[in-house]
């Protein structure tokens, strides 16, 4: 559009008269007050922060972008919309609004952090971020220095929402929140705007949300029975579902984006929102707590959450309560990112209903037959929820948005009014990292570097570096109270900023008090989990030991001299040589059934074995994948069987993706190749022909819901893909979810097994073959209530050394394991040989994290391989890929699938039959 000179410049003068007059008496919309005021379904689910929304003659409201207002019924915006949304802001107000591009998630959609600030603010960006940097790394400052530091330099405080797919409010509260920010000129939200800078994360999950969107459009825009719900989308991104916030090492590549924010610009407060509990519960950082953190952070959470609680109950708001949901023990929430920096964390759960459809919500849950609500009810009063949300409620999504929106507002009006405060507290909590690192044992963690597969320590190291944790590496041998440790060693110092989290990360876990209880694992222990050893150095001379930073670990693999007539790739347990597998899918490659010695080289089990004319496709992947091959000079002096390439399938329900979206992960970073099948591919039969080993990962609530998933009640729920569903059928695809492999399933799983084939069961799903009686004799029995056991580290013992399933863990030392699984199972005497290892129980057992009634578990089998027909049934009752934590155990499904042929190998005779008088407990298996 042209506009003549005369024309702007009446523009101008009219633009200022108005600036003017809305200094004075700001309009505000009446559409919007209007809206607000039908949607919300009683008054009091309102508030004076958000009953009013400012009109703008030239900043656009999400209604002049999206075409409706935030918290309008049955309508949900997709990542791309949310996206316009901002653009149009910060073109709108760029001097107000700065968006950040932190990169793309797995399906290509670019992630933001949209900053909103004012004028001054955003002009000092650069410096404000420099300064935050530089108080979250005090070194070498002086404390004058980082008071004047502190002086000018503004808190940022991101928001994120949408983490949670289903959970679909909070991205679209943030649109209204950013409008308001930039345009609204009320004296809290002007003093948030010059005190504070806002970051706001649209959509934690971009690929989540639209896939939802799509799916509540389809299949659940008319669902208002909130006792019968219409289930929710199968997939949100593209593997880990809910996991998503339990991804302690930032698989997800949003979460992984949204990290290296966080290191680049150091918000001090970062604030999660979730829908779940009514109607608003703030997190404060309840017991137990990680005492590992920083004390400061325990009287900040409770701080500022109280002051939420007291504001919007004095606005009349029923329902705001605190304490009493979360705790602060595991490290691995997404959001948690900011504690384990030395920031502060915020989260709230709001009252979500899946969607946009305003519906009548059981708050209280009503009490079926049999169902223990202990902790479920959140309608009663209690010392931190004074004014309990209501049993019954009409409740809609502008309800909801109320909520959130004058929540963050209060906290982002608090974090306003102290900015001061926030900021020195930040810098606090860092400097008294590095203090504690230097005062406190452990000084260091070494991980030492003559390991026999350095791979799994690189790994380590890695992900220790992804969060910021600085780590070296030893020239030269080094001698601490510990021992000695080599030239090559990593060493992780604990004076350094981020020294503390490298103690959460590393330490073993100890549960402070066993009558409590936490949200997610107990134990996550990273040496421990991966196999990699990891010593704690109480030495105080490990600070001053010399080493060399480490951008990122490589282990550089190596081969003997060309020519020979075989070369071996020792098996030391390295997941690579999974991958090498993979690559090298065109060689026969064979595998060592015992250790031999060969010139000077020790060759383990589980080595490959490869003709000298592989030479060169070897060299070309042993090298960078970090695996050792060495040439033989001899023909090898053992039994050897075929490496198998096993055509495998990975089976799925379609009510319980996430279990199975971690196999998945590993899977493709494995290079492995499958076929995700489920219940349709299943019942169609001919597993046989198309498959030699089917995986069924954990997953599912039970083994009856494991086979008969999504029940089938109400209409079908298509999940295909269409023009206008693009984003459905991912992952596989049906014309109706509902209704599970069934029993015509489980009778296919039957031939599959009987005609040959290889059925491995993860966790939970090994009570399938037992209690569906593909594996009759296998009894499953569950522990008593008393048991507790929350994601400890426990020790199993290997019943048989020589079984494939254990080729690359050295023999005869002890082997930690994630407990995964509540199904324990038992075998009659003429099947214990079949059992591969066991959990011997016993609190002497547990390795880090709790356990509570340890001796329930004692001595049930963790591993079995029962011959069923001409094939197997092979189950773990752990779960040996546990998200991408577990790495020491990922070998053993490997070894399976290389393998498959030969389990029935290393089994070794008879049972032997105990004497009675062995029965007798020995000292140590005392229940404890
Ligand atoms: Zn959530």
């Amino acid at each position: 559009m042209k506009t003549s000179t005369s024309a702007l410049g009446a523009l101008a003068i009219g633009l200022a008269l108005a600036a003017s007059a809305a200094r004075a008496q700001p309009p505000m919309d009446p559409v919007f007050a209007e809206h607000q005021k039908a949607w919300t379904t009683r008054p009091e689910f309102s508030s004076p922060l958000v009953d009013h929304l400012p009109a703008s003659d030239n900043v656009p409201t999400p209604r002049a972008v999206i075409g409706h207002d935030v918290g309008a019924p049955r309508v949900l915006d997709h990542y791309a919309d949310l996206l316009k949304y901002y653009h149009a802001l910060a073109a709108a107000a760029p001097r107000q609004v700065k968006i950040v591009e932190t990169g793309k998630t797995e399906e290509g959609r670019p992630t933001v952090v949209v900053l909103i600030s004012s004028d001054a603010n955003i002009a000092n960006l650069e410096a404000n971020r420099a300064n935050l940097a530089r108080l979250a790394d005090p070194r070498g400052l002086s404390e004058a220095d980082a008071q004047a530091l502190i002086d000018k330099t503004k808190p940022m405080y991101v928001a994120l929402g949408g983490l949670h797919s289903a959970e679909t409010g909070p991205p679209e509260m943030l649109m209204e929140l950013a409008f308001r920010l930039v345009t609204e000129d009320s004296p809290l939200v002007r003093q948030i705007r010059d005190n504070v800078i806002v970051g706001i994360n649209p959509a934690s999950d971009p690929d989540g949300r639209d896939r939802y969107v799509d799916w509540w459009y389809r299949n659940k825009i008319d669902d208002t029975d909130d006792l019968n719900p219409v289930p929710g989308a199968p997939y949100w991104g593209k593997y880990i579902f809910h996991d998503n916030n339990r991804d302690i090492n930032y698989t997800g590549l949003s979460a992984r984006n949204l990290l290296s924010f966080y290191l680049q610009w150091h918000p001090p407060v970062m604030h999660d929102l979730h829908e779940s509990v009514p109607f608003l519960y703030t997190f404060s950082g309840q017991a137990p707590q990680n005492p590992a953190l920083d004390p400061i952070l325990f009287g900040e959470m409770p701080w500022i959450a109280n002051y939420e609680m007291a504001k919007l109950t004095s606005y009349g708001m029923p329902g705001v309560w605190t304490h009493g949901y979360v705790d602060e023990w595991s490290p691995g929430y997404v959001g948690f990112m900011s504690t384990n920096h030395n920031g502060l964390f915020k989260m709230y759960e709001t009252f979500g209903n899946g969607g946009a459809t305003t519906e009548l919500r059981h708050v209280k849950p009503v009490d079926g037959p049999g169902e223990d609500l202990h902790g479920q009810d959140q309608t009663g009063r209690e010392w931190y929820r004074p004014n309990p949300p209501y049993r019954t409620v009409e409740w809609s999504m502008r309800n909801n948005t109320n909520y959130m929106e004058t929540g963050v507002l209060t906290g982002l009006s608090m974090v306003a009014q102290n900015p001061r405060t926030i900021v020195e507290n930040f810098y606090r909590k860092s400097r008294n990292a590095i203090d504690d690192g230097r005062k406190t044992a452990p000084y260091a963690f070494l991980i030492p570097g003559d390991q026999a597969d350095m791979t799994k320590a690189a790994t380590v190291v890695n992900l220790l570096r992804m969060q910021g944790i600085e780590v070296g590496r030893l020239g030269a041998e080094v001698t601490l109270k510990e021992g000695k440790f080599p030239a090559g060693s990593y060493i992780v110092k604990r004076d350094q900023p981020y020294g503390r989290l490298a103690k959460v990360l590393l330490e073993k876990q100890t549960f402070p008090d066993n009558k409590l209880r936490t949200y997610d694992d107990s134990a996550w222990t990273m040496g421990m989990m991966a196999h990699v050893k990891v010593t704690p150095s109480a030495d105080v001379k490990a600070l001053d030991v010399p080493a060399t930073p480490v951008d990122q670990a490589k282990v550089e693999g190596a081969i003997g001299p060309p020519g020979a007539a075989a070369y071996a790739v020792l098996d030391h347990g390295a997941i690579n040589l999974a991958v090498l597998r993979y690559r090298l899918k065109g060689e026969a490659i064979r595998i060592a059934e015992a250790p031999f010695k060969d010139a000077d080289h020790a060759v383990p089990a589980g080595s490959f074995l490869l003709d000298g004319k592989a030479y060169a496709a070897l060299k070309a992947q042993v090298v960078p994948l970090g695996l050792t091959a060495v040439a033989l000079t001899a023909k090898p002096p053992v039994a050897s069987h075929e490496a198998a390439l096993p055509r495998v399938a990975v089976y799925s329900t379609w009510g319980s993706t996430q279990n199975v979206g971690w196999v998945r992960y590993a899977f493709d970073q494995f290079e492995t190749p499958y076929d995700l099948i489920l219940k349709d591919e299943v019942r169609k039969g001919g597993l046989r022909a198309r498959y030699d080993v089917i995986v069924i990962p954990s997953q599912g609530r039970s083994a009856k819901n494991l086979v008969f998933d999504i029940p089938l009640r109400g209409k079908p729920l298509p999940y295909t893909k269409t023009a206008q569903y693009p984003t459905q059928g991912a992952y596989g695809s049906s014309p109706d979810i509902r209704g599970g492999m069934g029993l015509a399933g489980l009778e296919e799983l039957r031939k599959f097994v009987e005609a040959g084939g290889v059925l491995i069961t993860l966790g939970e799903a090994s009570a399938v073959p037992a209690e569906f009686g593909l594996a009759p004799d296998v009894e499953v029995s569950r522990p008593s209530k008393a048991f507790y056991a929350p994601g400890p580290i426990v020790t199993a013992k290997v019943d048989k050394p020589k079984h494939p399933i254990f080729y690359g863990y050295p023999e005869g030392q002890p082997m930690t394991v994630r407990w995964a699984s509540t199904a324990l199972l038992s075998l009659p005497v003429r099947d214990q040989n079949d059992v591969l290892m066991t959990l011997p129980g016993g609190d002497k057992s547990v390795q880090s994290g709790l356990m509570v009634g340890a001796s329930e578990v004692k001595n049930r089998p963790a591993i079995v391989d029962l011959p069923v027909g001409e094939g197997q049934v092979l189950m773990f009752t752990t779960n040996p890929i546990y998200r991408w934590q577990n790495f020491g155990e990922f070998r053993m499904l490997y070894n399976a699938l290389f393998n498959y042929k030969n389990l029935r190998d290393g089994l070794g005779g008879p049972p032997v039959i105990a004497d009675k008088d062995d029965d007798k407990p020995a000292e140590a298996d005392k229940p404890d």
